[in-house]
C-alpha cells in the first residue's frame, strides 16, 4: 500500500491507481467531466486538476499515477474558482431551462454544485437534434464537447460510430454516417447515452416513460451472456436499464436487446389471464378452474395411456426455480422421466461433447480469460451480433493485439479483425478441426508437458489423424491448406490461446462430434485448465445451461447428473420415487405425438412451432395431441394454432430467482415490477397443478428461495451457493461446494471430474454432410440468430429492437443474385425437400455464393418450414445450418 495524505488527510491507497481512482476510492470526489471508469482518462475537461506538493502547476488527477508520500489538495479556493469558471465557460451557451428539467444529469449537477444553475443562457435549437433513432434521440444542443461518447464508441464496444469533426469552434459530434445516427454504423449498445454527462445522448424511453424513480438489479432476460442490469422504473412500467458498472461480466456495458428490448414486457398482447379453448375459441377462465382443468386432462390422460403419453417442456428464459420444480412435478408428479428443455436444439452437443472428454459438459473459463488470452479461436459462432457484450470484448482484445482466429461460413463482422479467418464449406467443422490437429501434430506444435501428464490415446490418435492433412481436405472444407496450418499454429502457438464455439459447431449432424473435435484440439496444445486458455460454448439464451443443468433433460438429473447414478439420492431428497427408464428428449416427444403415442404436452416459454426444424412434421405432431398445454407471455405461434390451455406466466422481470449463464455462473434475477393481471411466475403456477394432482406435500414452497435452497441439497456443486452470497456482482460460479468456497472460474486445472488427471483424445471421424448441393437443390441454406431479434423473436418483436429488423430476409451473394437476377429486397420463395417459405431477399458480401442465411424470427416468413429432418445422434439436435434449397422467384 502506497501512504500518500489527501486535504489533510493520511490514507493508504492501492498502488497502480490514478489520483482520481485513488481519492474515489476513499470516498473523495474530484469533479470531472470527461472521465468514466469504462475508459482510458483523457485529461481533457481540466475539471479535476488537483495540487501535489513540489508540483510547479496543477496535474490532471485522472491522469497522473498516485505514488508514495505524495501530498494531494483536492479542493483548494484556488482549484475550486478554476472548476467554477471553467464550468461557467461551458454553461453560457447551454439550454436554459435544461438543469432544472434534468437536475440529475452529471453535468448538471456540477452546475447545481457551483451555484451555476441559472448560468446557461442558450435556447434549444431544433437543427440541432437528430430524431429519427428507433431508441436514441440526440440533441447536439447539449453537447459540451468531453467526447465520452466518441471514447466509450470506441473503447468499449468497438464500433467507431462517434467522429469528432471540424476545428476549433466550429468542432463538433457526428455520426460516422455524416447524416443522422439512424443512417449510421451505429448497432444501438446505448453505451454513449450511459456515458454522456448532459443528456444530450438520451434513451427514447425514458422520454415516453419518464425518469426512473427506482432501480432493480438483475440479470438479462436474453442471452447466455448474463448481463448484470439495473432497471429503472417510473409509474409501474420500465423506463430505462442500464448496465451495472461492478458486474464482472458486462463491465459496465449492454447490448441493444439487454438495454432497449424491454418492451415486451408492457406490450398490450400480453396475456393476463388463463385461456381455455372451447369450440375453437380461446375463453378467460380463473386461476382455480385453468388450474383443475390442466390436472383434470392430465389425470385422465395418465390413467388411460400411462406415464409415457405425457411430456414437459422447461424454458431457457425461466428460471432455474421453474425448471426445477417443472421437472420435479414430471418426475414425481407424473412420473415420467419425459422432460427435456431447448438445449436439445441448440448445446446439447456441447454439454455431451464436453462431459464425454473433460466429465463436466459446460464452459471451462471464464469471460475474464478473454483478456488473458494470447490467442482467441471463435468458432461457428456471430458473437458480436448474438453474444454482443463478449463479442464487444473479444473486438476490444483484438485490437489490443490478441491474435484472432475466426472459423465461419460467413464473413461476420469478427472476421474483419482477425489474423486468420477461414471461410469452411458448411457441413464439414469435423474435418476442417482434424486437419487443425494434424497441423499441431506434423509441425510438432503439441504442448509435450500437457500431453504427457494429461492425455491419454496420443498414438492411437497420432495413427488416426494421418489422412487429414490440410493439403488433403482443403478442397473439400473449401478453405486454403495454409490457412489451416496457419490457424493451427497460432492456437497451438501463441498461448494461452482460448475457443469460443457456437450453434455453427453444435447444430449439425456432427455437433457432438464437432465439439469432441474442439475438444481434442485443447489437450493437444495444453490450451485447458489455465487463465486464458479453454472451450467454452457461448450459450444461445439466458438460462439455457441453467433449464438443461436444473433437470429438464430425459436422461439427467439436477446437475446434470444422469439418473441412473442420481436417482435413489434425489429421489430421498425429495421423499418420492423417481422413474427408472430415461424419457423421450424434445425431438422424440414430438415423432411420439406423431405417431399417437404421446397425448399430452405442456410446454413453457418455447414456440416450438416457429423453431422447431420441419415445421410441417411438428404441425402433425401438434395437430396429433389430445392437450396442449402451453405457458408463455404471449399467445405464440404454438398456442395460437394448437394450445388447448393457455397459463399466463410472469416474466423475467417480474418474479425472483436465478438464471446460470455461459460461464456456469448463478445471478440474481430480481422482481421489477409487478406481473400485470393474473399472471404468475413459472414455478407457482407448476407448484399449483402438482397441488392439484394431490401432491401438495413436495410443492409447497414460499418463495423462489425455499426452492433454491432444495435445489442446494440435490446439487453438490452448487451447494455453496446461498441467495445471500448471490448479493455481490457477478453472483457465484459452480462448482461451488460449501458456503466458504469462492466459486470456480477456470475447470480441470488439476483433473477432469469423474475421469482422473488424464483426458483421452477423441478419434473423430468426419461424416459427409447429409444434404448436398444438387440440381435440384443447388444452395445450402443455413439458419440462425441475428443482433436486433431474438429467438423466435416473441419478446424482441414487442419491443424497440423489432423497429430496427423489421422481418426475416435471405441474405444472398451479389454474384448469386446477378445470376439470378433477383434484386434487392424482392420476394422469393425458397424451397427443400421439406417445405417453402417466401421472404425477401437482401444482398450481401457477408455469405459466399452458393450459402444462403435466413434468421427465424418472423412469424410471418416461418423459415423453419424449409428446414429439415437430420439429427445429430447423440443429441438429436437438429441439422439447422445445412438444408439443400432451391431459389425462385415469385
Ligand atoms: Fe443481454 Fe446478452 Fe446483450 Fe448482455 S449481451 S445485454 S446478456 S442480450
Amino acid at each position: 500500500m502506497l501512504r500518500v495524505v489527501v486535504d489533510g488527510r493520511e490514507l493508504s491507497v492501492p498502488p497502480g491507481l490514478s489520483i482520481l481512482q485513488a481519492a474515489a476510492g476513499q470516498g473523495i470526489e474530484i469533479p470531472t467531466l470527461c472521465a468514466d471508469a469504462r475508459l482510458a482518462p483523457s485529461g481533457a475537461c481540466r475539471l479535476c486538476v488537483v495540487d501535489v506538493e513540489g508540483e510547479a502547476r496543477p496535474v490532471a488527477a485522472c491522469t497522473t499515477p498516485i505514488r508514495d508520500g505524495m501530498v494531494i489538495e483536492t479542493h483548494s479556493p484556488t482549484l475550486e474558482a478554476h472548476r467554477r469558471s471553467l464550468l461557467r465557460m461551458l454553461a453560457r451557451p447551454y439550454p436554459r431551462d435544461v438543469v432544472s428539467r434534468a437536475p440529475d444529469e452529471p453535468f448538471h449537477r456540477l452546475l447545481l454544485a457551483y451555484g451555476l444553475a441559472d448560468e446557461p443562457t442558450g435556447s434549444a435549437e431544433p437543427g440541432k437534434v437528430d430524431d429519427p433513432h428507433p431508441t436514441i434521440r440526440v440533441d447536439l444542443g447539449r453537447c459540451i464537447s468531453c467526447w465520452r461518447c466518441v471514447r466509450i464508441c470506441d473503447e468499449v464496444q468497438g464500433q467507431f460510430t462517434w467522429r469528432v469533426a471540424g476545428r476549433g469552434p466550429t468542432t463538433r459530434l457526428m455520426p460516422d454516417s455524416v447524416t443522422t445516427l439512424a443512417e449510421s454504423s451505429c448497432v444501438a449498445c446505448g453505451a454513449c447515452v450511459d456515458t454522456c454527462p448532459t443528456g444530450a445522448l438520451e434513451d427514447r424511453s425514458v422520454l415516453a416513460v419518464g425518469a426512473p424513480t427506482r432501480w432493480t438489479r438483475t440479470t438479462c432476460p436474453y442471452c447466455g451472456v448474463g448481463c448484470e442490469l439495473l432497471v429503472g422504473t417510473h409509474d409501474g412500467r420500465i423506463a430505462a436499464v442500464t448496465p451495472a458498472l461492478d458486474a464482472p461480466v458486462n463491465r459496465g456495458h449492454l447490448c441493444v436487446k439487454g438495454r432497449a428490448g424491454h418492451g415486451f414486457v408492457a406490450a398490450p398482447d400480453r396475456v393476463t389471464t388463463p385461456l381455455v379453448r372451447e369450440r375453437g375459441s380461446w375463453t378467460s377462465v380463473s386461476w382455480d378452474s385453468v388450474i383443475n382443468f390442466v390436472a383434470g386432462r392430465l389425470q385422465d390422460i395418465l390413467e388411460r395411456h400411462g406415464p409415457g403419453a405425457v411430456g414437459v417442456l422447461g424454458s431457457a428464459r425461466a428460471t432455474n426455480e421453474d425448471n426445477y420444480v417443472l421437472q420435479k412435478l414430471a418426475r414425481t408428479v407424473l412420473g415420467t422421466n419425459n422432460v427435456d428443455c431447448c438445449a436439445r436444439v441448440c448445446h446439447a452437443p456441447s454439454a455431451v461433447g464436453l462431459k464425454h472428454l473433460f466429465g463436466t459438459g459446460a464452459a471451462t473459463s471464464s469471460f475474464e480469460d478473454i483478456e488473458a488470452a494470447r490467442t482467441i479461436l471463435v468458432w461457428g459462432t456471430n458473437t458480436t451480433e448474438n453474444h454482443p457484450v463478449v463479442g464487444a470484448r473479444i473486438k476490444q482484445a483484438a485490437l489490443r493485439g490478441t491474435h484472432l482466429v475466426v472459423v465461419d461460413p460467413r464473413r461476420i463482422e469478427l472476421a474483419q479483425y482477425a489474423d486468420v479467418f477461414l471461410q469452411p464449406r458448411p457441413g464439414t467443422n469435423v474435418l476442417l478441426l482434424n486437419a487443425m490437429a494434424y497441423t499441431v501434430l506434423d509441425e510438432g506444435l503439441l504442448d509435450e508437458v500437457f500431453v504427457a501428464t494429461r492425455v491419454d490415446g496420443r498414438e492411437e490418435f497420432q495413427a488416426f489423424i494421418q489422412p487429414f492433412a490440410p493439403e488433403a481436405v482443403s478442397a473439400a472444407c473449401g478453405v486454403n491448406a495454409e490457412s489451416i496450418r496457419e490457424a493451427a499454429r497460432l492456437y497451438a502457438t501463441a498461448k494461452p490461446a482460448i475457443s469460443f464455439h457456437g450453434l455453427g459447431l453444435t447444430e449439425h449432424h456432427q455437433g457432438t462430434e464437432g465439439v469432441m473435435a474442439l475438444a481434442n484440439l485443447a489437450l493437444l496444445t495444453g490450451n485447458l485448465g489455465r487463465p486464458g486458455a479453454g472451450v467454452n460454448p457461448l450459450r444461445g439464451q439466458n438460462n439455457v445451461q441453467g433449464a438443461a443443468h436444473m433437470g429438464c433433460e430425459p436422461a439427467h438429473l439436477p446437475g446434470y447428473a444422469p439418473l441412473s447414478d442420481a436417482r435413489t439420492r434425489v429421489s430421498a431428497v425429495w421423499g418420492s420415487e423417481i422413474p427408472e427408464q430415461p424419457g423421450l428428449d424434445a425431438m422424440e416427444m414430438l415423432d411420439a405425438a406423431e405417431a399417437g403415442e404421446l397425448k399430452a404436452l405442456w410446454v413453457v416459454g418455447w414456440d416450438l412451432l416457429l423453431t422447431q426444424p420441419n415445421a410441417q412434421a411438428t404441425r402433425q405432431a401438434l395437430a396429433n395431441l389430445d392437450v396442449l398445454v402451453v405457458q408463455d407471455l404471449f399467445l405464440n405461434e404454438t398456442a395460437r394454432e394448437f394450445g388447448s390451455v393457455f397459463l399466463p406466466a410472469a416474466s423475467a422481470f417480474e418474479k425472483d430467482g436465478t438464471f446460470m449463464n455461459s460461464e456456469r455462473r448463478i445471478q440474481r434475477v430480481r422482481k421489477t415490477l409487478e406481473a400485470p393481471g393474473d399472471a404468475k411466475p413459472d414455478w407457482e403456477i407448476v407448484a399449483r397443478v402438482a397441488q392439484a394432482l394431490g401432491r401438495d406435500d413436495l410443492f409447497a414452497y414460499p418463495d423462489a428461495e425455499a426452492i433454491w435452497e432444495e435445489i442446494r441439497r440435490v446439487w453438490a456443486p452448487g451447494a455453496g451457493i446461498t441467495y445471500e452470497r448471490l448479493e455481490a456482482p457477478g453472483g457465484l460460479q459452480w462448482p461451488c461446494p460449501d458456503t466458504q468456497h469462492p466459486g470456480t472460474r477456470i475447470l480441470h486445472e488439476q483433473s477432469f471430474p469423474g475421469i482422473g488427471p488424464v483426458a483421452t483424445l477423441e478419434r473423430v471421424d468426419p461424416q459427409p454432410a447429409v444434404e448436398v448441393p444438387s440440381v435440384e437443390f443447388p444452395f445450402v441454406l443455413v439458419t440462425g440468430r441475428g443482433l436486433y431479434q431474438f429467438n423466435a423473436g416473441t419478446m424482441t418483436r414487442r419491443a424497440a429492437t423489432g423497429e430496427f429488423h423489421p422481418g426475416d430476409r435471405l441474405a444472398i451473394s451479389e454474384r448469386d443474385a446477378q445470376r439470378l437476377d433477383f434484386a434487392e429486397a424482392q420476394p422469393i420463395r425458397v424451397r427443400s425437400r421439406y417445405g417453402q417459405a417466401l421472404l425477401p431477399v437482401e444482398i450481401t458480401d457477408r455469405v459466399p455464393a452458393g450459402i444462403v442465411f435466413a434468421t427465424f424470427s418472423d412469424p410471418r416468413v416461418s423459415i423453419n418450414q424449409v428446414t429439415g429432418t437430420h439429427r445429430d445422434p447423440y443429441t438429436h439436435t437438429p441439422e439447422y445450418k445445412v438444408t439443400a434449397v432451391n431459389l425462385e422467384a415469385t
